[in-house]
């Protein structure tokens, strides 16, 4: 029977941590680092995304800030705010929350934050520092995940590490992650051949693919260690991930639970990158 990895305690001590550097930071240089935040719209879960961000912010003792801006919203106006974070002294991190309205192009926001700002790592600049082994902000999924192995005292040399996903923000990076401490890495996607027979042979197995439970028991083997990175909703509303975690459970030697895994590190690790953000300011 698995060892259950608890996010949500990780999570807590990753920002005690960075609390205790606020403290520090603030005794040194007179400010506290700053986060802000930008929405579009009013889609309900990014609202509530949003609303925990403020929350988390208010723990750690940053300063943070919202914008609340209409799904009408040009491009070009969305463009402006965040040229007039980049210059903001007092703002050290800038996050729009994606998804953004169909008639702005994510890409060309993310691109627009200043990349020594962009804390959700999503900046071609910061992509490709994480691809060349470079100091960077790297995308808070995968990086959470990774402390996650590391506060768990997973080791991860030499092991065969299959992702199932490759989105930029999730898939990729966490693949160039893996690979920089010397796992050995297989990437699938929907095009992949006998998906099962490549997540068998995964001693880490990182499903991120967006589909309800669908690693089974059968497509693993005994002692792997499991990520689940999916958010599911079923029909009943229940929450679920990629993995059917009663089964799989079973056989594998650690496992994250679908909620209380991944997604609580996602929202600490934006911590520690805009304390980050503010140090190297
Ligand atoms: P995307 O939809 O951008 O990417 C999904 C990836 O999975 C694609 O590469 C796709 O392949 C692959 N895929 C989909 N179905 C299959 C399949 N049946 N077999 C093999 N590969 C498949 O999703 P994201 O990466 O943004 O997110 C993935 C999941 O993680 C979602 O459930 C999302 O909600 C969750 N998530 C959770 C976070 C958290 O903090 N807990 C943070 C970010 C995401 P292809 O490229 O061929 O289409």
């Amino acid at each position: 029977m698995a060892i259950v990895i608890d996010g949500n305690k990780i999570a807590q001590d990753i920002r005690n941590e960075v609390r205790q550097s606020v403290l520090n930071f603030k005794m040194e240089k007179g400010f506290v680092p700053g986060l802000a935040v930008i929405l579009v719209g009013d889609d309900h879960a990014s609202k509530i995304y949003v609303g925990k961000k403020k929350q988390d912010c208010a723990e750690v003792g940053f300063l943070s800030r919202e914008y609340k801006l209409s799904a009408e919203t040009s491009e070009e106006k969305l463009v402006s705010i965040i040229r007039e974070l980049n210059n903001d002294k007092l703002i050290h991190g800038i996050l729009v929350q994606l998804p953004v309205p169909k008639h702005i192009r994510p890409d060309n926001i993310i691109e627009a934050i200043d990349p020594h700002k962009d804390v959700d790592g999503f900046h071609p600049y910061n992509v490709g520092r994480l691809v060349a082994g470079r100091p960077c902000h790297p995308s808070c999924t995968p990086y959470g995940i990774m402390e996650l192995f590391d506060r768990s005292g997973i080791e991860l040399s030499g092991k065969e590490a299959v992702v199932v996903g490759r989105s930029n923000i999730v898939g990729k990076p966490m693949s160039f992650m893996l690979l920089s401490r010397n796992a050995t890495v297989t990437i699938c996607h929907t095009k992949t051949k006998d998906l099962a027979a490549v997540t068998r042979r995964a001693d880490i197995l990182v499903a991120a693919a967006g589909r309800a439970q669908m690693i089974k028991g059968d497509m693993v083997k005994d002692g792997v260690v499991v990520v689940d990175v999916g958010t599911n909703r079923l029909d009943d509303g229940k929450l679920v991930g990629d993995v059917d975690f009663a089964a799989v459970s079973e056989k594998a030697s650690y496992i994250t639970p679908v909620p209380g895994g991944v997604g609580p590190m996602t929202r600490a690790i934006l911590l520690k990158n805009t304390l980050n953000a503010a140090l190297a300011y």
